[in-house]
């Protein structure tokens, strides 16, 4: 039995059009309208907050655009407007499904994502398959505290799940392959960004593992 750790964002799921089309469509829930500016201006902000490990990063990003720009709306419900719009907007990866499925009758799944657990995990959930991963781990979890590529986010991991061989699978080079290879992982690459190529590569997984 091996542990199969899946990234979410590009190896899970995927955007059906732009993040920014979904940043705007939160701001025309919660304030109405949507500027360029204040799309940007979220955009840094949160990446700060984000990478400062600060509690509730979509809320403080949103109140920094709020008080920058003059928008005339609550940061909470931006925050909970955004949360539901990525919901909105998520799509499975074509091929997951089966690939999972296939995977969970003879694996323990996990989840290993950089990002809040409960929008990682319920973006999982939209599409349907979170029932099939047991170990759930994202990085801004306060008793992880790391993101790929760093050491103990592979660790937190690992110490979720007792198994023989540990497997990443995901589509970004240095968090899902280089840095899990380093920490003890043998990893799947799979792109979802072509059409169609990732079906094939899900085929393969399913086969391989
Ligand atoms: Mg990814």
């Amino acid at each position: 039995m091996a542990a199969v750790f899946f990234d979410v964002d590009g190896t899970l799921v995927r955007w059906r059009g732009d993040y920014a089309d979904v940043l705007a469509d939160a701001f025309e829930r919660a304030a109405g309208e949507s500027r360029d500016a204040w799309l940007d201006g979220y955009d840094e902000r949160f990446f700060h907050h984000f990478g400062a490990f600060a509690d509730d990063p979509y809320r403080r990003a949103f109140a920094d655009v709020c008080d920058d720009h003059e928008v005339d709306a609550e940061p909470r419900d931006l925050a909970e407007a955004l949360v539901v719009a990525e919901f909105d907007a998520v799509e499975p990866v074509p091929g997951v499904e089966s690939a999972v499925e296939a995977l969970a009758d003879r694996h323990t799944l996990g989840i290993l994502t950089n990002g809040i657990p409960d929008v990682q995990f319920g973006k999982v959930a939209e599409i349907g398959l979170l029932e099939h991963f047991d170990a759930r781990v994202a990085s801004h979890d306060p008793e992880v505290e790391a993101t790929k590529p760093d050491r103990d986010i592979y660790e937190a991991a690992k110490a979720r799940v007792d198994a023989e061989r540990y497997v990443m699978v995901g589509d970004d080079r240095e968090p899902d392959i280089d840095g899990a290879r380093e920490h003890g992982f043998e990893t799947v690459h799979v792109d979802a960004t072509a059409a169609d190529l990732s079906a094939p590569d899900f085929r393969t997984l399913a086969t391989l593992l």
